[in-house]
């Protein structure tokens, strides 16, 4: 057992499918990779999202859980620590915020829209102009069509010009939505956490490492040894090359 080698993972597309559950095979392969080194996950979503995609005892079967970028964290199966975007922002410029987001989305002409369009977390908010209640088809649908058309770079080009020196930043995710939080609030802030356990070695897997994307910012840091993959079996196999050959 390397207890000084810690090895981060994303969620959504580096361990599971976006949106979709650990696969049996996944899970295997971070049992075995749990029993060589300490193992973590950092997701974008909320507690309940991990929990869902990773199974309701992934606080037990992990070392470290960061829900939403680490603002809610978890080690050895207790929570450490909770940060609350309303106590950082104010009620104020949350609640312009907010407004300005649903009136633009209000003005957005989509093939469909389905319902909850902000969704508020305690450190982020993630908006979506299609809905998180849209079907997994829908929900590609989107995709597609934000691919070609770029609402979501135009909706958060928009707010960075409307709110600007607001300290915020945005963070194109997944497939339907970004998150908005306050400037260094993205999934660096776990390793403020896991930086007091002196581990000699720091692994981070995740599959958005690019610019504006959401792994970006841990991927590059020089706390971090960064890895990005392209799927969940592009995770395990890069894993079985460091670690098991
Ligand atoms: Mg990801």
């Amino acid at each position: 057992m390397d207890s000084s080698t810690l090895c981060l993972f994303d969620v959504d597309g580096t361990l599971t499918a976006p949106r979709l559950r650990l696969t049996p095979d996944m899970a295997e392969f971070l049992h075995h990779l749990r029993i060589r080194l300490r193992v973590g996950v950092v997701g974008g979503s909320g507690l309940s999202t991990i929990k869902e995609q990773l199974g309701d005892d992934v606080i037990q079967k992990m070392d470290y859980v960061f829900a939403e970028n680490g603002l809610v964290a978890y080690k050895n199966g207790k929570l450490l620590s909770v940060q609350s975007i309303q106590a950082h922002m104010g009620e104020e410029l949350l609640q312009d915020f907010i407004n300005f987001c649903l009136s633009y989305m209000a003005k957005i002409k989509l093939p469909r829209k389905r319902g909850t369009f902000i969704e508020f977390r305690n450190g982020m908010l993630n908006i979506c102009p299609v809905g998180h209640s849209c079907t997994q088809e829908e929900r590609k649908e989107f995709y597609k069509l934000d691919q070609d058309e770029k609402i979501r770079e135009k909706f958060v080009s928009v707010l960075k010009e409307e709110f600007k020196a607001k300290g915020l930043s945005f963070s194109i995710g997944g497939q339907t939505s970004f998150d908005v939080f306050p400037d260094g609030w993205d999934k660096r802030f776990c390793l403020g956490t896991v930086e007091k356990d002196n581990y000699s070695i720091i692994h981070f897997f995740g599959d958005k490492t690019k610019p504006g994307g959401n792994d970006y910012e841990i991927y590059c840091d020089p706390r971090t040894i960064g890895h990005e993959v392209s799927c969940p079996e592009d995770t395990r196999r890069l894993c079985q090359q460091l670690f098991f050959s």
